[in-house]
């Protein structure tokens, strides 16, 4: 699993609120969080999955 790159994901940001994304990594699976709105947003082969409809409010059960 390719280490994200944190200079890039500062540029991304959050597509809800463009606040800053923390890389949760666990092992094989990896998350964004955005810490402003509370989202979750899934990463695949290193590449964050930053759709709006496929963010996951940390207080939902995920997966
Ligand atoms: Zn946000």
């Amino acid at each position: 699993m390719p280490v994200l790159d944190s200079g890039l994901l500062v540029v991304l940001g959050c597509p809800r609120c463009k606040g800053p994304l923390v890389v949760h990594g666990e092992r094989a699976l990896e998350k964004l969080r955005c810490e402003r709105c509370r989202c979750a947003w899934p990463v695949e082969d290193g590449v964050p999955q930053l759709l709006p409809e496929l963010g996951r409010w940390w207080d939902s059960p995920i997966d």
